[in-house]
């Protein structure tokens, strides 16, 4: 048995997805560059995949670059915005006084984007951290005291990769705009889950990952705003329009834009989408909370993504949990999957702030379009039976509170 609940560090390519790659890596391997018939095949495919991604976010297909994914989408927004705004500062004359630029981020983002941000406060530009809340939001008017005149970037992710708790980002990117800043928002996790336009979110710059909706890895896209010139990160060729330059993974991006399509269709459809998964994980969350005492959930009240629970099993090491559980076969992640190995707890659960002790007691179960009902029962059987196992030890069970006098307390 091998059930896999960890969607949101990567997702299985859908075997229509595998299918729309296979002809590019054989017969129509051509460099969409050449002027020739193989050259013009593997334009198509980056033309008509082009469509795909753009119509899943209701963005002009112009507005799309391919790149390797959601970190270099989400490095080339900030450093793009930001690089040149740096160099001003550098040319002003001896003498004159430069305003250094300034960029704002969330406590909560991938490190993606956080590590990215501190690479450039280290080059030049001031950077504010916005605090979350405890059920992990990003306020408006936590924004709203941060922005000044020179804040040329505010940059917050539409859904957070470990609790799912979706961002008030149309609120957020407005008041950017009142202030002169540009809106980028990291939106790899909600892509393919929620129905997602762009243009109605306000934003400037939007990041998106393929392998996060069972589309191939090493490749993401940035949307560009029409209008909006940013600078490239790499120089060569007119690829991208001069956006991006390097030959085209023309098998990745075909197969993106299948995996789009795929996800178009699937969230317009009420049998099997957004809804009916956000019930399947509501009723692993309701098992899972009513079997095991002093447990809850991280981002309870928010609204979520339909996929994701992020739960707390005090007196229990994750790390212990994921691998005894993934020796029965059940594949989870405790905190985001670039930090697997890491001795540091979630920075995105401490930025909410749980105790060091939660945090580490903390996992993320993540369902795919894939995941059955049948896979959800017998995941809460497997984690019911696991947690108990490991609170009998003794040193588990002297932290825990004594027996509650009702059926069982469950912090939510
Ligand atoms: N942003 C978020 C919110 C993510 O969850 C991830 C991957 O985990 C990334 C960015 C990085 O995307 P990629 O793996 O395509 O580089």
């Amino acid at each position: 048995m091998a059930i896999y609940l960890d969607a949101n560090s990567t997702t299985p390519l859908l075997p229509e997805v595998v299918e729309s790659m296979r002809p590019f890596w054989t017969g129509q391997f051509g460099n969409a560059s050449s002027v020739h018939r193989h050259g013009q095949q593997a334009h198509a495919a980056l033309d008509r995949a082009r469509t795909a991604v753009a119509a899943l976010i209701h963005a002009a297909p112009a507005e799309i670059v391919f790149t390797s994914g959601g970190t270099e989408s989400d490095n080339h927004a900030l450093t793009g915005v930001l690089l040149d705004r740096i160099a001003a500062g550098l040319r002003v004359p001896p003498g004159a006084s430069a305003s250094r630029p300034h960029l704002i981020t969330s406590a909560i983002e991938h490190h993606a984007v956080l590590h990215v941000a501190e690479s450039l406060r280290d080059l030049g530009c001031d950077l504010t951290v916005l605090p979350a809340t405890p059920s992990g939001r990003i306020e408006p008017e936590s924004l709203a005291a941060a922005l000044t005149p020179q804040t040329r970037l505010v940059s917050v992710m539409l859904a957070n990769n470990e609790t799912g708790v979706l961002q008030p980002v149309t609120e957020l990117a407005a008041l950017a705009h009142a202030a002169g800043a540009l809106f980028h928002t990291d939106a790899v996790q909600a892509t393919g889950k929620l129905p997602m336009d762009a243009h109605a979110l306000g934003v400037d710059l939007l990041t998106l990952s393929a392998h996060k909706m069972h589309g191939p890895k090493g490749v993401g896209a940035l949307f560009v705003r029409r209008g909006l010139t940013l600078r490239s990160l790499h120089f060569g060729g007119p690829h991208e329009r001069e956006r991006r330059a390097g030959t085209e993974n023309v098998p990745g991006i075909a197969g993106f834009g299948r995996a789009a399509e795929l996800a178009s269709t699937w969230l317009d459809d009420p049998q099997s989408g957004p809804a009916p998964l956000a019930a399947l994980r509501d009723r692993l969350e309701q098992h899972l909370l009513a079997a095991l005492p002093s447990s809850g959930v991280n981002g309870a009240g928010e609204p979520r993504l339909p996929n994701t629970t992020n739960l707390f099993f005090d007196a229990v090491d994750a790390e212990a949990l994921l691998i005894a559980l993934d020796l029965q076969g059940l594949s989870i992640s405790a905190g985001s999957a670039c930090q697997s190995g890491a001795t540091e707890p979630s920075h995105v659960l401490r930025a909410m702030g749980l105790p060091e002790a939660r945090a580490r007691s903390s996992i993320r179960l993540s369902l795919s379009r894939l995941t059955t009902p049948e896979e959800i029962d017998t995941a809460a059987r497997l984690i019911v039976a696991a947690v108990t196992r490991l609170r009998s030890r003794p040193s588990a069970a002297a932290a825990l509170p004594p027996p509650p006098t009702r059926a069982f307390a469950t912090a939510r």
